[in-house]
């Protein structure tokens, strides 16, 4: 009988597969064994060759959920002796890899045990199964083991040990399996003080949701503040405790049918949203179906799906949607533990629905957009997280601090690139700490010592201070990568390309190599080097980081660029602040120039009477997108450009005199649209490089992307950008690691 091996890479421990394996080969008749190996999982099946073909077969079409197949390399072996087939003990390499899966969404049998009352898991919050639940936020260290997990300190009750040791029992070795005779519990606290517990805790929170109050849920990689989303005053009571006017929240459906009811929803989004990632995904709203501050003037919303037990049991208790938010205050990092909410969280929420099942590092729900060439990620975090994505790479291992907002941290270790999960802000003392926990994290983790580090070559951001201080005490070369090379070199990393390519990278700021500011850049990138073939004419920020807040000043520093005065700013900024802004442009002072085009998109979003001031960066841009999305083809703003440096003054004179002629805000927001198009092909024609990466938090924007494609591709070049990781300053960390991995490459051949 016909014997073959299989060598399976990719994501395949800790996600079933194994059992997976065994109930296959069971199926089938078939002998033989399979086991876990550094580098994946390996099987040897005998049997009849149909029989075999079948399981081939079966191996891909019905693998579990969470495994992500790499490859699977086939090898005709001679007859072996087995009678049966076996699941074996780990086979032991010199060097591990370790392969840390991120936490999956609850599973379909999972939920289809906490819903049935004969079941021993009824209504029990922490279910899960090899498919399903908390990994990456729950576990110490690796080999990963329940000993060096979160529910350490929950011994395993005789019936869930069973499970555990059943080759065929969906729980063998699901290392953070429990039941409520043996595994965590729910409290509800009120004032400090402990209410009820067990389900009565569930029932009594949900109680208080039905009655609009804001609870905070201890959830899955942190804390989350809740509320009934169909209650305009519970929303708005959440909004102005937490600070946070005008910014969109997310809502949590009981399911994907009365999500249908308030958002258009495709094939894919199903999927993705149903998927063991199960992100926040943002979605095209229907009409009038939601309280307005849930998230205002904005025709997309943000939704999720219950996805543990937990969210399950009180979203089918309190029968609306809810709106879910990270349990944090401003910029801060997440509360994780009972302590830290109480503290951050206590003015918020109105009760604590906790538990005692530790999370051991804060990991935030994702947020994703499909779009018709791909996702968009705009933070990478539950679900995502740890995924390594593969690089080639043989050498020491690469540590990348990232950038200052949207902080991740990347470490590339021996063919791949890990990217942390997102950590938010550097601006908080709470915020380094987190970056600095995280790096030590990530490194006894993967069990890795750092040969090189990156970070970014802002003097002034907290990550560049922690990848100084790691590089003195641990005796290492630092590289400083300039910002928008990192965000040129993410989607490089992404796509494994080393260049020439043309990048161009548009956001809202970013440390020049000049000094000045720069964001509006056309770069050409090839190895670890780049030219700066063009930017945006540069423009003065009076007030620099104020602007960013107040689109006002950034309208005022263009206007007063192109006709040296701020005629045609009237309605838009008042009497003493348009004398206090001309004299700052005036000296010079106070006033920083720079190339950025999301400035830019501030400038015209005021310009348009769009938005005046900022609640949060990017909703001015965001503004002016969603008024070009309604309109039509109308003809291109022209930018001029003059060695490589695109000038807007005659887009600007355009504008105006459109404004003048009272030409509707949505025609004149997409003709600017336009003109942003026709500037990137004449980049790429004076580049004539055929590939071209798009990248940058301007293009999050998706009219603005689309337009880009559609005529560098009608123009014969191919547009590249980022699907996997965040096109923001997410995706900074990987562009560093990329530019120095690249850079070592290079240097170790003697081309440097
Ligand atoms: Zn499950
Ligand atoms: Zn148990
Ligand atoms: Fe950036």
């Amino acid at each position: 009988m016909p014997r073959l091996r299989l060598q399976v890479r990719g994501v395949v421990q800790g996600v079933g597969f194994r059992p997976f394996v065994y109930r296959l080969a069971h199926r089938f008749s078939l002998t033989g064994w399979v086991r876990n190996r550094p580098e994946g999982v390996e099987i040897e099946i005998q049997g009849e060759t149909g029989r075999i073909s079948a399981f081939r077969a079966a191996l891909e079409n019905e693998r579990p959920a969470a495994a992500h197949l790499i490859s699977i390399e086939t090898e005709l072996l001679s007859d072996g002796q087995e009678r049966s087939f076996s699941i074996l003990d780990s086979a032991l390499g010199s060097e591990v890899r370790p392969s840390v899966p991120p936490d999956l969404a609850v599973c379909l049998e999972c939920e289809r045990e906490i819903a049935d009352p004969g079941d021993r898991r009824y209504r029990y919050p922490f279910t899960n199964c090899t498919h399903c639940g908390p990994r990456y936020s729950l576990i110490a260290g690796l080999p990963y083991d329940r000993s060096r997990t979160g529910m350490a300190g929950f011994p395993l009750c005789e019936k869930c040990r069973r499970e555990y040791e059943d080759p065929l029992n969906r729980r063998f070795h699901a290392e953070p399996v429990a039941c409520p005779e043996c595994g965590p519990h729910l409290r509800l606290v009120i004032d400090g003080r402990v209410g009820s517990e067990g389900d009565t805790a569930l029932r009594e929170a949900a109680h208080l949701l039905d009655h609009g109050r804001i609870l905070a849920l201890q959830g899955l990689g942190g804390f989350q503040l809740l509320v009934d989303a169909t209650s305009e005053a519970a929303v708005q009571r959440l909004r102005q405790r937490k600070h946070r006017e005008e910014k969109p929240f997310a809502v949590m459906f009981r399911d994907l049918g009365e999500i249908r009811s308030v958002c258009e929803i495709s094939p894919k989004e199903a999927e993705l949203l149903t998927s063991p990632a199960a992100p926040i995904l943002l979605l095209q709203r229907k009409a009038g179906e939601l309280v307005p501050s849930v998230a205002p003037e904005n025709p997309r919303l943000g939704v999720l799906l219950p996805y543990t037990p937990l969210h399950r049991l009180l979203l089918d208790q309190v029968q609306h949607p809810l709106v879910c938010t990270s349990g944090n205050i401003s910029e801060e990092p997440m509360a994780i533990t009972e302590t830290e909410a109480l503290e951050q969280l206590g003015s918020i929420a109105d009760a604590f629905l906790v538990h005692d099942r530790p999370i051991l590092r804060p990991v935030d729900d994702s947020v994703v957009r499909m779009d018709s060439d791909g996702p968009t990620l705009f933070r990478r975090a539950r679900g995502y997280a740890p995924l390594a994505h593969p690089v080639k790479w043989e050498g020491p291992p690469i540590l990348a601090l990232g950038s200052h907002q949207k902080s991740t941290v990347t470490l590339v270790k021996e063919g791949e690139a890990v990217v942390s999960q997102h950590l938010g802000d550097l601006q908080s003392l709470a915020g380094v700490r987190l970056l600095e926990r995280t790096v030590e994290d990530l490194l006894a983790f993967l069990g890795a010592t750092p040969g090189l580090l990156a970070c970014d070559a802002h003097p002034d951001y907290a990550s560049t201070r922690l990848a100084e201080r790691l590089a003195a005490r641990f005796d290492l070369p630092l590289l400083r990568v300039q910002h928008h090379h990192a965000h040129v070199g993410a989607v490089m990393a992404e796509h494994g390309l080393e260049g020439p390519v043309l990048g161009l990278a548009w956001d809202g700021s970013g440390w020049g190599s000049d000094g000045t500011v720069w964001g509006g850049e056309a770069l050409v990138v090839e190895g670890s080097q780049f030219q700066r073939l063009g930017h945006l004419r540069t423009f003065a920020l009076p007030g620099g980081d104020r602007a960013v807040k107040d689109p006002r000043r950034c309208a005022a520093g263009l206007l007063w660029e192109v006709q040296g005065s701020l005629d045609g700013i009237s309605d838009c900024l008042e009497l003493q602040e348009r004398y206090l802004v001309e004299r700052a442009l005036e000296r010079g002072l106070q006033a920083p120039r720079t190339s950025s085009i999301g400035r830019l998109f501030d400038a015209v979003s005021a310009l348009l009477g769009l938005r005046l001031e900022a609640g949060f960066e990017g909703q001015a841009a965001m503004a002016l997108e969603f008024q070009a999305q309604e309109s039509c083809d109308l003809g291109a703003y022209p930018f001029e450009l003059k060695d490589g440096v695109a000038d807007f003054s005659p887009m600007l004179e355009a504008l105006l005199q459109d404004r003048r002629r009272g030409l509707p805000v949505g025609d004149m927001a997409r003709r600017y649209h336009q003109g942003l198009a026709e500037l990137v092909v004449a980049w790429a024609r004076m580049a004539g490089h055929s590939q071209v990466v798009l990248c940058g938090g301007c293009f999050q924007n998706r009219l603005l992307t689309s337009l880009c494609r559609q005529r560098l591709e009608t123009e014969g070049f191919q547009v590249v950008r980022a699907t996997k990781f965040p096109s923001n300053d997410g995706g900074i960390s990987l562009g560093q690691a990329w530019v120095a991995l690249v850079s070592a490459k290079l240097k170790s051949l003697g081309n440097y």
